[in-house]
């Protein structure tokens, strides 16, 4: 492989491996900024950035409303917690 090449994933081909955690992380609406930041480290490839649903922007923030938000695809999610860690306003709870 080509150093410093970036593996790209293909969520069709990935196992499934939503059933192997404890707990699955839930992104509040409220605080999410948009930084795309817990997308660039889950190891999973399955947080994706999408258009904020009417009843998630009027709890955002006023000045995020037009940001996108974080979902997890818990279908691929495995429940390790990096992106709760990695979040830098705590938007994302691990809950059982
Ligand atoms: S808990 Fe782990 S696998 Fe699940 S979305 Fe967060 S970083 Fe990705
Ligand atoms: S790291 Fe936190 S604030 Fe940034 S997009 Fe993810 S949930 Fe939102």
């Amino acid at each position: 492989m080509e150093e410093g090449a970036i593996i790209k994933n293909d969520l069709k081909k990935a196992p499934k491996t939503g059933d192997w955690g404890y707990l699955k992380p839930e992104v509040d609406p409220a605080k999410c900024i948009g930084c795309e930041t817990c997308v660039r480290f889950c190891p999973d490839a399955c947080i994706e950035m999408k258009k904020r649903a009417a009843e998630e922007k009027e709890v955002s923030q006023e000045n995020f409303r037009e940001k996108e938000l974080a979902h997890v695809d818990l279908e691929f999610c495995k429940g390790c917690g990096v992106c709760a860690e990695v979040c830098p306003v705590k938007a994302i709870s691990m809950k059982k």
